[in-house]
């Protein structure tokens, strides 16, 4: 089969032939059709993330069911399914809780191989490849009426930040709710403060156009941080902070902003991740203010099928979020076009 390795940082992968994984007693063999491009491949290319090298990044799957191991029992071949969660012990006290996107002990996936016998290691899923097997609790099945493209990015962008919103920022309708950031994971989340019925819901980038989608998404007011400071603009607009304020980059400074313009009680969400370095708050207000700060790690397991209904019935769309499907033989120039922005969220085709 063909796959995508990454051999050192910041270099370009490279397609290569890969034996087909072998699939043992609990696991399901995917054809993937599909695999999501994301900001998360692009930090372990760019080695914000350690790997063991060669690897295979992308965890976006879409697919269909090839086979399945003698234990499975919940899924046949054909099953169009996605991966919509991470390896897991089964057995720490985040797994026994139902919060297995926080386990401490995550097992590294198995290796593959190429034809010649070399080593080659999975990051996380290994998804930048025709076929891949995982253990079928990772797997959830496709309803009808939505499309592989549509359905790939429902396993991370789509369900981290359904989880921001749902779980971390426990948005009540008539919170008032501020998003920094534009691209994949800030669209989602202003599509979910819609449906959970958040207002005034602000919008916050540099990029025009971004914002520009932010409104055809559900923001109710979009500020141009390049123009205008979003801190006061939010507090302007609220008559005293957002109840909820998300940031959806990654970046000390807006994660640092969305906290500044959060009222007291309210919650601060991070989304984006912000590394192992220091984070500095500039200002101790958020203490006798009584402002929750928190952050966001992908899931809980049956955010999936909850997210899945919600596309299903209408309420969230998920077509234009895809900008582009790219072959999987232009898997760099969608992973180049992600990291210029030229992208709300890209698609690669393995199949
Ligand atoms: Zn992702
Ligand atoms: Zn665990």
């Amino acid at each position: 089969m063909k796959a995508a390795v990454l051999y050192e940082v910041r270099q370009l992968l490279r397609i290569e032939e890969l034996e087909v994984p072998e699939v043992s007693d609990e696991d399901v063999l995917i054809k993937v059709a599909v695999c999501g491009v994301c900001h998360t491949d692009l930090k372990v290319i760019e080695g914000r993330t350690r790997f063991t090298p060669p690897t295979v990044l992308g965890h976006e799957v879409a697919g269909t069911v090839e086979r399945v191991g003698s234990h499975c029992q919940d899924f046949k071949a054909g099953d169009p399914v996605i991966i919509g969660m991470r390896y897991k012990c089964g057995r720490c006290r985040y797994c026994l809780t139902a919060r297995e996107n926080l386990c401490e002990r995550r097992p590294a996936p198995p290796s593959l191989k190429k034809t010649d016998g070399t080593v080659i290691t999975r990051w996380n899923v290994g998804g930048f490849a025709q076929y891949v097997s995982v253990p079928a609790y990772m797997t959830f099945k496709i309803p009808g009426g939505i499309s592989m493209e549509e359905a790939s990015v429902v396993g991370c962008r789509v369900t981290t930040a359904y989880n921001a919103v749902k779980h971390r920022g426990r948005l009540e309708p008539g919170d008032s709710a501020l998003v920094i950031g534009c691209g994949g994971i800030g669209l989602n989340t202003i599509q979910f403060l819609k449906c959970f019925g958040a207002y005034p819901i602000i919008a916050v980038d540099i990029a025009e156009e971004k914002l520009e989608a932010a409104k055809k998404f559900g923001a109710t007011h979009v500020i141009n941080a390049g123009a205008e400071d979003p801190v006061k603009a939010a507090i302007k607009i609220t008559g005293g902070g957002v109840d909820k304020a998300f940031e959806a980059i990654g970046n000390p400074k807006t994660a640092d902003q969305i906290i500044q313009a959060t009222r007291p009680g309210g919650t601060a969400t991070i989304i984006g991740g912000l590394g192992n370095g220091p984070f500095t708050i500039s200002s101790g207000r958020f203490v006798t203010s009584e402002i929750t700060i928190t952050g966001v790690s992908s899931r809980q397991a049956h955010d999936v099928e909850e997210v899945f209904q919600m596309a299903k019935l209408g309420r969230i769309e998920l077509r234009s979020l895809i900008t582009k499907s790219y072959r999987y033989d232009q898997i760099n120039e969608a992973l180049a076009d992600l990291e210029h922005g030229k992208l709300r969220m890209g698609v690669s085709l393995w199949n």
